[in-house]
């Protein structure tokens, strides 16, 4: 692909090919300016059973390998990730709207993300014991066959990366589907796979909507699917997918609280703050969405505003990612301020010089909300904090608790016992103390609690071992 033309005509990616198809296009916007970048397929199910049959074809091939070949390939890979860091981040800028900065980032993630993938061979060593006399018990890892993830639109390249270098050197081959909204990165990664020496069907890419992804969990052969979106996506696939006896972990959305007791460091706390609710215009599974703010800690809030109001729109603040989502979002804040809370910084409408079309909300602290208040409950996914005032930590963690979601839950102090009875009491699967954006890195694990997550395990680390392999017993004596 050329990076620089424009429009983009995307296409599917089958058996080492990109393909054209016969389907309905979908306009890909960019968030920057409102324009019209290219068309995207609504692949339908019969195009799906083509890149099914290519991974299926080329799984014997693949699995036959040893892992250290299929570690190689992605050792490679790596390296043209690196090589090609400035182009893949200003596809993501392009298609995504975040910033530059932002998208380079999110490269360098998907880089370590390939790093724990080249290292799964030194971590996955068979077990073997002798179990009587003369007879021998062998634990073989095996992968699981034909496999497929399906993703969001808010990390185009680092998300697909928590699924397929994992996937792919335990020895499965897969179909990716990434959100029709940001197509674009994921062409680049197909190349760049190739250009490293993955041999063709092994990882295949259909665009579409709704309609790929239930023929995805309807497809009887693939065996195992992850997911990463909403809540409501996340437990229609969860059902389906396992109702066709398939293994899955699917990720849904979060609301993070980040509770703030009074001895917490005030320019840290303040600016971990601003950053976690702000970064990538708040459209982070981590960000933080609620702070409850322990006793009096104005100073930190203080300190907030001012941090805050150095994020500018089309600068270091990049847009959301549709007109509509920043409609819908404009109007929570409008009900929370209807509801009787107030906003003590607003980002609603910025004017963003050179890019008047774009989808910006600038950042928004809402002060005085009350548990009970939909923007205290509902994932908001924009540049929004609210904070809730309570009298102690108890409080706090009741209402943490509280929530149906459970991705991350922070605090900030300097006290390491109140510290200890937040990470012990927290409802969440990844906790922070004194981090804003508390993302376990490599070799951790990344994966909520509650409507979160639905499924055994994590998506990343060692847990996907167990998720992209099955175990053969073998038991034998000469
Ligand atoms: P989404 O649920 O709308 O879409 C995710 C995927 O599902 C896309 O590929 C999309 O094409 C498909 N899809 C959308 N609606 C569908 C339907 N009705 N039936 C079947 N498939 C459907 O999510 P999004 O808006 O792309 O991403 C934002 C959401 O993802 C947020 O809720 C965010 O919290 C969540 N997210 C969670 C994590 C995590 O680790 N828990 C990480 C990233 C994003």
């Amino acid at each position: 692909m050329d990076v620089l033309e424009q429009p983009y005509r995307v296409r599917n990616f089958v058996k080492g090919e990109f393909v054209d198809h016969h389907s309905d296009n979908l306009d890909l916007v960019s968030p920057l300016n409102g324009a019209v970048i290219g068309q995207v397929p609504m692949s339908d199910s019969q195009s799906l059973d083509g890149a099914v049959r290519a991974a299926s074809e080329a799984l014997a091939g693949w699995s036959s390998k040893t892992i250290k070949e299929r570690a190689k390939v992605f050792f490679r890979y790596r390296t043209l990730l690196e090589s090609h860091i400035d182009e893949l981040s200003n596809l993501i800028h392009l298609e995504h709207g975040k910033t530059l900065i932002e998208s380079r980032a999110e490269i360098l993630k998907a880089i370590e993300l390939c790093e724990f993938a080249v290292s799964l061979p030194q971590i996955i060593g068979n077990e073997i014991q002798e179990v009587s006399k003369g007879i021998e018990c062998r634990v073989d890892r095996k992968p699981v066959g034909v496999v497929a993830a399906i993703t969001p639109f808010n990390f185009p390249s680092m998300v697909p990366h928590w699924s397929f270098p994992n996937a792919l050197v335990l020895g499965n081959t897969m179909v990716l589907k990434p959100s029709e909204k940001v197509p674009l990165s994921m062409i680049r990664t197909a190349e760049l796979l190739k250009e490293a020496g993955l041999p063709d069907g092994v990882f295949n890419i259909i665009h579409g909507g709704q309609e790929i992804v239930k023929a995805l969990c309807d497809h009887p052969d693939i065996k195992a699917i992850t997911f990463v979106g909403s809540t409501k996506v996340a437990k229609i696939v969860y059902r389906r997918a396992t109702a066709t006896l398939k293994r899955c972990v699917a990720l849904g959305g979060a609301k993070n609280h980040l509770v703030v007791l009074p001895d917490a460091a005030v320019t840290s706390t303040a600016s971990n703050i601003i950053s976690s609710m702000s970064g990538c215009a708040g459209q982070r599974c981590m960000a933080a969405s609620v702070m409850i703010a322990v006793g009096d800690v104005d100073p930190i809030i203080q300190k907030m505003l001012e941090v805050a109001n150095t994020m500018v729109c089309g600068g270091n603040l990049g847009p959301v990612i549709s007109q509509d989502a920043k409609q819908r979002i404009e109007n929570c804040i409008a009900l929370a301020e209807k509801q009787g809370a107030q906003v003590i910084l607003d980002g609603r409408d910025p004017v963003v010089e050179g890019k008047r079309n774009g989808f910006y909300i600038g950042t928004t602290i809402i002060d005085n909300v009350t548990p009970d208040m939909a923007i205290a409950k509902e994932e908001i996914f924009g540049p929004v904090i609210c904070i809730i005032r309570v009298k102690d930590l108890e409080e706090a963690i009741h209402i943490e608790n509280s929530s149906v979601y459970g991705n991350a839950a922070t605090v900030f102090t300097q006290n390491g016992a109140d510290a200890a009875i937040f990470m012990d009491r927290a409802s969440a699967g990844m906790i922070g103390v004194n981090v804003g954006v508390p993302v376990p890195r490599e070799p951790f694990s990344f994966g909520g609690w509650n409507e979160s997550k639905f499924g055994v395990g994590d998506i990343t680390g060692k847990s996907s071992v167990e998720f992209w392999t099955q175990l053969k017993k073998i038991t034998y004596q000469w």
